[in-house]
């Protein structure tokens, strides 16, 4: 199973999330946060999908890359800045390099925050993706689902019915 961008966002969030997610318990389609997410991405950069292309290498999806200027568009619903998002557009810099494309940067896109955050490669990023690309697998293929973490943006994820349907006095705080 290729590593997605997803999986190395998810390492950064929650290694029981990963692992749900990656043992093919998806229940992405049914939150209705991610729903407004991909409303956001559709709506608020709609004229881009003509002057960008979408890019699939190495099972990463970038749904914006500006292929002439090599920068990766990448956009995120959440009303907070989170390091698995830079985590998850260090990893597709880290494909486009094993693919021969070197010196790409990101632009991390905030419609919500009306922000951006600029990402560009760094040389000790190698070790440190091949590092987070290790862990992400050790993490899948173990047998067991790893222990709920009980924080409180729990609450926004897409498994907290799941993780929490038998947990009544374990409710995040
Ligand atoms: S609800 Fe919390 S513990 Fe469960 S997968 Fe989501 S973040 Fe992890």
């Amino acid at each position: 199973m290729p590593i997605t961008g997803t999986h190395i966002a998810y390492l950064h969030t929650c290694h029981r999330k990963l692992w749900l997610f990656a043992n093919g318990i998806q229940m992405e389609h049914t939150s209705d946060i991610v729903a407004e997410g991909k409303l956001i991405g559709e709506t608020s950069y709609q004229d881009r999908s003509v002057k960008y292309t979408e890019l699939e290498i190495d099972g990463i999806k970038i749904d914006f890359y500006d292929a002439k200027n090599k920068v990766i568009h990448e956009v995120k619903k959440s009303d907070k800045v989170e390091h698995a998002h830079f985590a998850q557009v260090k990893y597709y810099l880290y494909i486009l390099i094993k693919n021969g494309i070197s010196e790409a940067s990101a632009i991390i896109e905030y419609p919500k925050l009306r922000q951006r955050q600029i990402v560009e490669w760094e040389m000790e990023d190698l070790l440190t993706v091949e590092g987070w690309i290790a862990l992400t697998k050790q993490i899948i293929h173990q047998d067991n689902c790893p222990d709920l973490i009980n924080k409180p943006f729990c609450k926004k994820c897409s498994y907290y019915d799941f993780c929490y349907a038998n947990e009544e006095n374990l409710l995040p705080l």
